[in-house]
């Protein structure tokens, strides 16, 4: 990652994924009971999918609230946070390491 705008989205990752995804394991480890990686990940498939739902029928010109759509967008990243912590994953290696991999172009 050379560009600025990359080095600096690194540098953001670095210095607050880790806080966050540990926050949301020490707070899931409080609050609920243990599950295991399966069931975030399917946990993860069905609040995309309910995400997706909503778009699909905002493209079909349905009203859909701005509310619900942020919901559901907040639902993927607590089940994904979820399901890291889980699995075991460093969250901020991994999308370092990803972001380092994809290549960059606008084509
Ligand atoms: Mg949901």
């Amino acid at each position: 990652m050379t560009s600025k705008s990359g080095m600096e989205l690194v540098e953001s990752i670095e210095d607050g994924l880790g806080s966050i995804q540990r926050a949301f394991d020490t707070y899931q480890n409080e609050f609920f009971i243990a599950r295991p990686p399966e069931f975030f990940a399917l946990e993860l498939c069905g609040e995309a999918g309910e995400l997706a739902n909503l778009e699909k029928k905002r493209w079909r010109g349905q009203t859909i609230s701005d509310q619900d759509t942020a919901d559901e967008a907040a639902d993927v990243l607590i089940s994904l946070m979820n399901f890291a912590n889980a699995r075991g994953i460093n969250l901020t290696q991994a999308v370092v390491d990803k972001l380092a991999r994809i290549p960059h172009s606008k084509s």
